[in-house]
């Protein structure tokens, strides 16, 4: 067994990376993970220690209530948003995550601005909040499904920018991850939904539609990549054909994120030898 990246090393390797003007081409970036964990039985090792850590830092940063953490999750269907948080959350208390799916916005939510619904579902001072999809849909779906006027969309790249830095300055730590796929393995990931009785329930006949799709999505996911990849809130590509890999790569980058905000326990405001207990 060799032993895992460093985190730094995995930021550098996930960290989009524009040179100068040019264009990021997803289709000529890695989606298998062999360059940071060779060996799956290493990534499932990280794993473990990775989610074990995640836990007694989330437990820190919910007595601590300064700050929280927001995990983003974007990726196309099949690309394992499920997957990821259960496994890098799979040690950590239900107490502090909250996960929060992202579907067709209802009446109520296409009445108000996009961003509405996703501010209303920010994770609260002390918790990590988990986005299974996110306000990222209203320039994916939204762009490739024309379902708003073009002007609309282009607004909103910067207009998202701004709200991400507004949440950023108000204690909200974000951490972007986009889990990235290939078409082959989507294939093999739909043709498992309709053949295993128990992944049926997560087929739905409109995936096929998005997957005829594929190329104007892959160039949505592109520029959303080149034009909210920020400072304070980056985004990092995942390479998510092997289940294990992926959750590796994402462990630790949750736990680099939260180590970042280094939460500590507050002072209870009293010593403990001033009580006594019989
Ligand atoms: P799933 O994640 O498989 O439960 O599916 C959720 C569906 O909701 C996906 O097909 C998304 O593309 C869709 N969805 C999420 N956000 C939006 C949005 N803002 N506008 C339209 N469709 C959306
Ligand atoms: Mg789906």
């Amino acid at each position: 067994m060799s032993s895992p990246p460093k985190i730094d090393d995995v930021r550098a390797a996930t960290a989009v990376k524009l040179k100068g003007r040019t264009k990021l081409k997803l289709g000529e970036l890695p989606t298998n993970g062999h360059s940071l964990f060779e060996d799956k039985k290493t990534a499932k090792a990280s794993l473990d220690d990775d989610a074990t850590v995640i836990d007694t830092l989330q437990d820190a940063l919910y007595a601590e209530q300064k700050h929280a953490l927001l995990v983003v999750l974007q990726g196309i269907d099949t690309a394992g948003k499920d997957g990821t948080l259960k496994s890098v959350f799979k040690f950590t208390s239900p107490l502090g995550v909250r996960v929060h799916p992202f579907g067709r916005p209802t009446d109520l939510e296409l009445a108000h601005d996009y961003l509405w619904r996703a501010h209303a579902a920010m994770p609260r001072k002390g918790h990590i909040g988990v986005f299974n999809r996110s306000h990222y849909e209203d320039v994916l779906v939204v762009k490739v499904r024309k379902l708003a006027p073009p002007q609309a969309i282009e607004q909103r790249y910067e207009q998202i920018n701004q709200f991400e830095k507004h949440l950023h300055e108000n204690g909200t730590r974000i951490l972007k991850l986009m889990l990235h796929v290939s078409r082959k393995e989507q294939g093999v990931r739909l043709r498992e939904r309709l053949e295993v009785p128990q992944k049926r329930w997560k087929f739905n006949p409109s995936d096929l539609e998005d997957r005829e799709l594929w190329d104007q999505y892959e160039a949505a996911y592109a520029t959303m990549l080149e034009r909210c990849s920020t400072t304070w809130a980056p985004w990092h590509i995942v390479p998510a054909d092997s289940r294990s890999r992926r959750d590796a790569i994402a462990a630790r980058l949750v736990r680099g994120a939260l180590e970042d905000l280094n939460p500590q326990y507050p002072d209870p405001g009293y010593r403990p030898e001033q009580f006594e207990i019989d």
